[in-house]
Formats: structure tokens, sequence, C-alpha cells
């Protein structure tokens, strides 16, 4: 569970033990590496979106987009010819510059293609029959093709780094359930309004860095396959600087099960969708103080690399200063572990948690809904810490991220309002 070097886990140091929740933490989220920072200053927010607007031919009939995982059903996807953005699967360059809006289509037969007009009641007949014959130009189907309704996916942004968390929208009409999955990894999503999905997804730590695809399936009411298609992200690497850490003291063992009580609480205890999104803006800091450890650093303990990474942000203050929500939801643990020591945990709504933890005194009670800036307790040095300071994390349907991203513009956006008919039917035109 930890670095053979380290015989086994002492109570006495929080570096140590931080090789340890680290070690163990690694091993329950999915381990791996990666490394390097986050780039000072942030590009602004891209959003990549990926537009269906006619039909998908049969999942066994079709080619396998490019950056789309094997296992999935696959469906052919071809770039309109009116759009010059970029289809999912290309190059980071290309998908960072700015809102993207990619058109993936095929040609329906013209019997099918009418009803479809009919359904949307907004293309006259020339225009059908001219739209037939540019896409007739340039899009080769295989199989006979089946009309189906517009599916749209966005992401937001489109560009961010390992650790960091994005939006998904999902706007389909015909489906009753949607699932998405990126990295092998599926997400649960909130049904906003009819016909609207959105969630929030984080990247972890340790995701593959390049352009990596978001895969969105759409299921009938009674549980059938519907269609599928995917909107691509690019992942840059973290670069949170190695902090290396001296050791000095002795302690005891601390008990295996009390280590994984402390993994369990924190991550995968508290993962589910309890509802919307609680916040409305950015956050605010839950502490002012002087930066100690940031999210993502890999680090050295008397020189030995410990595997995984710190999993939250420190900020150092004096014992006793007061620690407030950085937004709003309700408290649903308040408690001690050992290795974090007391603590208090906020659900956000929409599957996202925060943490606050080594405090010395916790005023709140597990239930109450807290505001931004209300108190929830105090700085202090429980747990495995060498000096006062606030381990504040943001975990995300069990994945931790930065919390830190979540103070600034470059946040996951929040659900969009109701798609209109009118939008709908420009992307047809
Ligand atoms: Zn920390």
């Amino acid at each position: 569970m930890h670095n053979c070097r380290h015989r086994r886990p002492w109570l006495s140091g929080r570096l140590l033990v931080s090789v340890l929740a680290l070690a163990i933490v690694s091993a329950t989220v999915g381990a791996g590496a990666a490394l390097l920072l986050r780039p000072a200053n942030e590009p602004a927010q891209t959003s990549s979106r990926v537009t269906v607007v006619a039909t998908t031919p049969p999942p066994d009939a079709s080619e396998q987009p490019q950056a789309q995982p094997a296992e999935r059903p696959s469906h052919k996807v071809e770039q309109s010819p009116t759009s010059s953005a970029p289809a999912a699967g290309t190059a980071p360059e290309e998908v960072a510059s700015q809102e993207q809006s990619t058109t993936a289509s095929t040609q329906p037969s013209a019997e099918q293609h009418a009803e479809s007009q009919e359904a949307e009641e907004s293309q006259p007949v020339e225009q059908t029959a001219a739209q037939q014959e540019q896409q007739a130009s340039d899009i080769e189907v295989d199989p006979p093709p089946e009309v189906q309704p517009r599916f749209a996916i966005t992401t937001t942004p489109a560009r961010l780094t390992q650790g960091e968390a994005l939006a998904l929208t999902v706007e389909s009409e015909q489906a009753s359930a949607v699932a998405a999955t990126i990295g092998g990894r599926s997400w649960n999503l909130i049904q906003t309004a009819p016909g609207l999905w959105w969630t929030v997804i984080a990247i972890p730590r340790d995701a593959d860095t390049g352009t990596t695809a978001v895969v969105v399936d759409l299921y009938a009411e009674d549980g059938d396959w519907l269609r599928s298609a995917s909107a691509s992200v690019v992942v840059l690497a973290n670069a949170a600087p190695l902090e290396e850490v001296t050791l000095g003291g002795t302690g005891t063992p601390a008990d295996p099960a009390d280590v994984a009580r402390d993994i369990a609480v924190r991550f995968s205890d508290h993962i589910s969708v309890s509802g919307p999104p609680r916040w409305n803006g950015p956050w605010i800091l839950p502490v002012e103080g002087e930066v100690t450890g940031v999210f993502g650093a890999q680090r050295t303990y008397d020189g030995v690399q410990a595997q995984g990474w710190h999993h939250g942000h420190d900020i150092a203050a004096q014992h006793g200063d007061p620690i407030v929500a950085p937004a709003p939801g309700t408290v649903v643990w308040t408690g001690e572990v050992i290795l974090h020591g007391i603590g208090v945990i906020i659900d956000h709504g929409a599957g996202v948690y925060s943490g606050y933890w080594h405090m010395s005194l916790i005023a709140v009670r597990e239930g109450m809904d807290v505001a931004p800036g209300d108190w929830l307790g105090n700085i202090g040095n429980t747990g495995l810490s060498t000096g006062p300071h606030l381990h504040w994390e943001v975990i995300i349907q069990g994945v931790d991220v930065d919390p830190v991203q979540w103070l600034g513009d470059d946040r996951p956006p929040l659900p969009p309002v109701a798609p209109d008919s009118e939008q709908t039917a420009d992307t047809l035109d």
C-alpha cells in the first residue's frame, strides 16, 4: 500500500502520513502518474459542441470515430460541408481555438427525410431538395439510413488540465436516459429540462494527456440503446511542482482499517448526485492564508518519491481562524479520521462535494444547509499535520479535482436554459 522504503505508516509526521494516504487513494481512485504544473495564466474558456442533426446508421455498419473507445457502439460521423470547425478527435490546437460547432450528419432517404421535415415543421420543400443534393455530393452512406431527431453535445471548457472539471450538456429530443463516458469511466447526468441533460465531469489527475473523447449514449424508455456521439476535449498535463518534504520524529503505525476509513469518508462514501447544482457563481476562499501545498503536486519524503499526488489545496492560517463555506450546500458529514483529522464535508449538488480537514473545531451539524461565508469551523492541526492549516478538497462523483478552479471564471458553467425550437431549426439550415 505504500512505498517499500517506508516500512510502515507512521503517525507522527503529516508528510509520512501523506505518503500512505496518497498510495492508498491512488489504488482506490485509479493509479497512475503524471506531473507538471498548471499554467500560471489560464487560457480563455473554450467549448466544443457536436450537433447530430440528421441520421446515424446502425452501430454495426459504420466506421469508428477516431477518438472513440473501441468498446462503444460505433456510428459514422460526417462533418457538414458548411462547417469549418473540426470534428471530434482533432488536434489540440484546432479544438482550443474558440467556441466551436461541429455538425455531424448523414444522408437520409427521400421518404424518411420528408418525414423528418414534417416533424420539424420548419423546412420548405425546395430547401429539402437542395439540402439533399448538397449532402449527397459530400457524404456516402453505406446502409439505408434511419432518420433520427436532433442530438447535440457540448463540453465546456473543451481544453483543461488534469485535475480540472468540465460541464457536459446533452440535448436530445428522443432520449429517456443519457449516459456519458470518458476515459473508460461513466458519469451520471441530471435532467435539467425536457430534452436537456447536464453534469460536471472531473478529468482525473492521472488522465491521459492529449485529445480524448466524451462519449454520450442515448437510451429509450425501455432501456434500449438508441445512438451515440462523442465530443473531444484536450487534456493538458498538470504541472504542479514537485514538493520536497523533510520528515522528522517517530510515531506509531496507523491501523490500516483506520486509514481505509479515512479514504472512504473523503472519496467513496460521498459520490451520489443528490440534485441540481446549488452554486450560482464563483466560489469564495474558505480561509485566507499562505498556500503551502497545491493540488496535484507529487512529493518526496526525505528524498523518496511518493506515489500519487496531493489531493487538496493547503492554506496555512492561525490556529482558531474561522473556515467558511465557499459555496451553498448541505453538510453531509462531520467527524474525525486518522490521517486528515477533524473535518467537514459539504454536498453542493450535482455530485460535487468539498472537504475541510485538520480542523480544531466543528461549527456545523450534519444536515445543515450552508451559504457562502457561513462558519464551518476553525483552523487546526489535527490528524497528521505539522502545523495549523486547512486541507481543502473538492471531489466530483468520487474523483478529486483542484479546488482553485472553482474560484475563477474557468469553473464549469451551470446548466443552460432549455433549448428553444428556433435554435434547433437554425442548425438545420
Ligand atoms: Zn493537504
